[in-house]
């Protein structure tokens, strides 16, 4: 079992993730823009972080600055979680600091193994998309 932080502000996906979160067995957190993310990761000092790209107030991409310069909390594995159709979004997500990245929309069949591979600090890198 794992606490898990969730930043995403599109409901339909928050509420996705914290039910295959909570399916697996893991505690979720939720934060719905990237400063109530930052918030609640030095509150809560989570296992593991999944955070979309896109969000208001600060972006992703600023969240992973911000938790990479944190000494407390840049350990933490940090996960994007986006979707993503351009080549090149893999290298621009793992350069801003993200520990490796799960597409969406989410494959549900894929999430555990994804998830436990983060859990346990498997090398950066993400999802494989065909
Ligand atoms: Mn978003």
């Amino acid at each position: 079992m794992a606490r898990v932080l969730v930043i995403e502000d599109d409901p339909a996906s928050l509420q996705l993730l914290l039910y295959l979160l909570r399916s697996f067995g893991h505690v979720s957190l939720a934060a719905e823009d990237g400063e109530e993310g930052l918030e609640v990761a030095r509150r809560e000092v989570p296992d593991l972080i999944l955070c979309d790209v896109q969000l208001p107030r600060l972006d992703g991409h600023e969240v992973a600055r911000r938790l990479k310069t944190h000494p407390a909390l840049r350990q933490i594995p940090l996960v994007a979680v986006t979707a993503m159709a351009m080549v090149g979004d893999r290298e621009r997500v793992l350069g801003a600091g993200f520990d490796g990245y799960i597409a969406k929309p989410i494959a549900a069949e894929n999430f555990a193994s994804l998830l436990g591979g983060f859990l346990r600090g498997a090398p950066r890198g993400g999802e494989e998309t065909a």
